[in-house]
């Protein structure tokens, strides 16, 4: 079954603002937040499965590394996980995703140069997703090649995602679910997750590191780490237009899709194999795995 299977346009009861849970109807933030007026903020998502969050420390590590290099003070990533708890408590929920977003504060006038002393906008809300059971084999889906018109700090997850808007408009007037965005003639990301590519049975993907600005995807590490543990060999080095159209296989992976396997690039099909379809199984035996309360990848 389609992991996106569920209501098209859910609605959260209720959103945590500052630290109130209140009505969506309630919610109330000031036209002078800096989120709004400067995409001054970064943010981050989580899915859950059966209440345990998937790779909690790598969304927590990320958002500090965010907050930190940002310089946005006055909130610790570490709540996230509290966050997370008191969400689910709330809505009654046992899978979901649950998104956070901090941004630097409210200040008036407008400037440019913040104050040192505001206090961030926390803002965070959750909504149901498909449990585990759901998740049988990868969704299969299609994508479109765009340039990556982004800035260079694509490691970091700003709020500021215009071009990302984009790309995934352009991509959903193609019929197809992403777009896989590129620069210098190599592969990036997607405008809204990571790409790898089966290629004579190894993997290959760029990831963030000396080489490319791209986000380091929490679904990333969990699949290379899950392809690893079964044999499957992983190169993590850039990875031409070319290469990609070349490859057996394609497949994309974030928090919310997990993994998705590609099966055309701008109308092109991909041959397709049993790579993705294996490194999906293992994830999802080793997020059962963490449901039943062992510590393994999915649950770090
Ligand atoms: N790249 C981009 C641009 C994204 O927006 C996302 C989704 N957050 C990802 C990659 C995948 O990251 P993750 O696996 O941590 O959800």
């Amino acid at each position: 079954m389609a992991t996106d299977a569920v209501d098209p346009n859910p609605r959260p009861p209720v959103v945590l603002l500052g630290d109130t849970l209140v009505s969506v109807d309630e919610a109330r933030i000031s036209p002078f937040d800096r989120g709004f007026l400067f995409g001054d903020g970064v943010y981050e998502m989580v899915r859950v499965f059966d209440r345990i969050p998937l790779s909690m420390h790598a969304h927590q590590d990320r958002l500090a590394k965010g907050l930190s290099e940002t310089g946005i003070t006055g909130f610790d990533a570490r709540r996230y996980s509290s966050i997370v708890e008191r969400l689910l408590e709330a809505e009654d929920l046992r899978d979901a995703c649950v998104y956070l977003q901090i941004t630097r504060g409210c200040e008036i006038p407008r400037r440019h140069v913040p104050s040192h002393e505001l206090t961030p906008t926390i803002f965070a809300y959750a909504l149901p997703s498909p449990p585990l059971s759901d998740l049988e084999t990868p969704d299969i889906t299609t994508a479109i090649l765009r340039p990556d018109e982004r800035w260079h700090r694509c490691d970091l997850k700003t709020i500021g995602l215009l071009p990302n808007v984009m790309a995934a408009t352009e991509a959903d007037h193609a019929g197809s679910t992403e777009a896989i965005l590129y620069r210098d003639g190599l592969i990036s990301e997607g405008s809204s997750s990571n790409v790898m590519a089966s290629l004579n049975g190894a993997i290959i993907t760029p990831k963030f590191g000396d080489f490319q600005n791209i986000l380091p995807g929490a679904m990333l590490d969990f699949a290379i780490e899950s392809a690893r543990a079964i044999g499957i060999p992983v190169e993590c080095r850039p990875l031409s237009v070319d290469e990609l159209l070349q490859a057996d296989e394609v497949a994309i992976t974030s928090s919310r899709r997990i993994l998705h396997s590609i099966s055309a690039l701008d109308g092109r099909s991909i041959p397709g194999g049993s790579v993705f379809a294996r490194v999906f199984d293992r994830m999802t035996a080793s997020i059962a795995d963490a449901v039943a309360g062992e510590p393994t990848a999915a649950a770090r």
